[in-house]
């Protein structure tokens, strides 16, 4: 590909991150490198400079690189563009070239304005002196077109660095976020239903890198819910530049257990306090620093404060829960965002309800969880749970 062009990547947040900020734009590069890779082969050569609060990418434009770049965290926004030596005769040449370029494919604009930006005060002008110079030349160029400087249809940006230029007209934006894998490792309680992929989401949104954990009720259940939880692994790993795996407990016989000597309508919570328990061993093993689950408050029985307490009272890692205050058609609406919603709402049954009564009991208190819990034995169901668990692989026998 030629020299002269590349992708700028522009980012707010991760500038702000002082003595990090290169460790952080570091990670945002790799990880555009990674997933644009990931779309176009291994072995594209995708070159990466960093220039004054930007990131250029040396990668081929093509709707997959789009593709790749649209599910990058840390990007706030990104454009192909030509660069051209700092020189005014340069800059006057491909700044028409490239609106003439533009009008090609896209038509021509009833109106425009130049943009333009001086990381380096090269030229002795102001920005809008350089705007005023680009866009008399283009209008000259193109006398059907007006300049509008409010909403404009089209922009023509210049970004003046001080051996080279930058010159663009097309701007898509990016998710923002900051660069997955600044921010920690999470393990993420995924169900199946709409809610804990999109919990999910959020951390990795905010730098999390996160692997997934389900607890699987074989043999009360059948696979048809592991292939929908494999399938949305696959899903929000399209946002993780390094997949992230999937791990299963089979946890069907331990629910039995539970079941044996518990009240139907405490169940729900006793299993939630098992599947914490297991999870937090769990986390420790992979160097996960926090649980992440998708209860949102007041939800469904098992989500009042009395029973989250209750649920909390046996973890010894943080449970994150992104979705605490969000509601059900909120929540929708994230899931249609992130493309995870198909995948969701397919039928499978879960684990949760297994011997448990429709009506779970909303009110509970750790000390009154402790007294059924008793009635079996935590830590032998605990081990249990931690060797019998498995990375999930489609080819792994069921
Ligand atoms: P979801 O939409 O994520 O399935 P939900 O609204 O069905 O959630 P619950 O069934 O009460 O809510 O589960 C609350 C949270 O507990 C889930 O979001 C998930 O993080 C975790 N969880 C529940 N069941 C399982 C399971 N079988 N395996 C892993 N995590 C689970
Ligand atoms: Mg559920």
């Amino acid at each position: 590909m030629s020299s002269n062009r590349a992708i700028l990547l522009r980012y707010h947040e991760i500038a702000l991150k002082g003595l990090n900020r290169k460790w952080f734009e570091n990670c945002l590069a790799e990880n555009a490198r990674k997933l644009i890779q990931r779309e176009l082969g291994t072995g594209t050569k995708i070159g990466i400079h960093r220039q004054r609060g930007r990131i250029l990418l040396e990668a081929p434009w093509t709707p997959a690189t789009q593709k790749a770049l649209n599910r990058l965290f840390g990007a706030n926004s990104y454009s192909p563009m030509r660069k051209v030596p700092t020189d005014r005769s340069e800059i006057s040449k491909a700044a028409l070239e490239e609106f003439s370029a533009f009008v090609k494919t896209s038509g021509l604009p009833k109106n425009f304005r130049v943009l333009s930006r001086r990381s380096d005060k090269v030229f002795s002008e102001t920005s809008m002196e350089i705007d005023a110079w680009i866009g008399t030349q283009i209008q000259e160029a193109f006398p059907s077109v007006s300049v509008e400087l409010k909403k404009p249809e089209m922009i023509l940006g210049v970004e003046v660095h001080f051996k080279e230029t930058f010159i663009w007209t097309e701007k898509s934006k990016g998710l923002g976020g900051l660069p997955v894998g600044t921010n920690g490792h999470v393990l993420t309680l995924l169900s199946g239903g709409l809610d804990s992929p999109i919990a999910a989401l959020h951390l990795i949104k905010r730098g999390a890198s996160s692997s997934f954990i389900h607890f699987y009720g074989t043999p009360f259940v059948g696979p048809e819910i592991l292939e929908k939880i494999e399938e949305l692994t696959l899903k929000l790993n399209h946002y993780q530049p390094d997949p992230m795996p999937l791990y299963i407990v089979p946890f069907g016989k331990i629910q039995e257990q539970i079941a044996l000597a518990s009240h139907p309508r405490t169940r729900t919570i006793l299993y939630r306090r098992m599947m914490i328990r297991v999870a937090c061993r769990f986390a420790n093993k992979i160097g996960a620093k926090a649980l992440v689950t998708g209860e949102s408050l007041g939800q469904v029985a098992s989500q009042t404060l009395e029973n989250l307490s209750t649920i909390n009272a046996c973890a010894t890692l943080p449970i994150l829960r992104p979705l605490i205050g969000l509601d059900k058609d909120e929540i929708v609406l994230a899931a249609e965002k992130w493309g995870t919603f198909e995948t969701s709402v397919k039928a499978a049954p879960d684990c949760c309800t297994l011997f448990a009564d429709r009506h779970p009991a909303t009110r509970s208190t750790p000390g009154s969880a402790e007294k059924e819990e008793a009635g079996f034995s935590i830590n032998t169901l605990v081990d249990q749970a931690l060797e019998s668990t498995f990375q999930f692989s489609s080819k792994a026998q069921l």
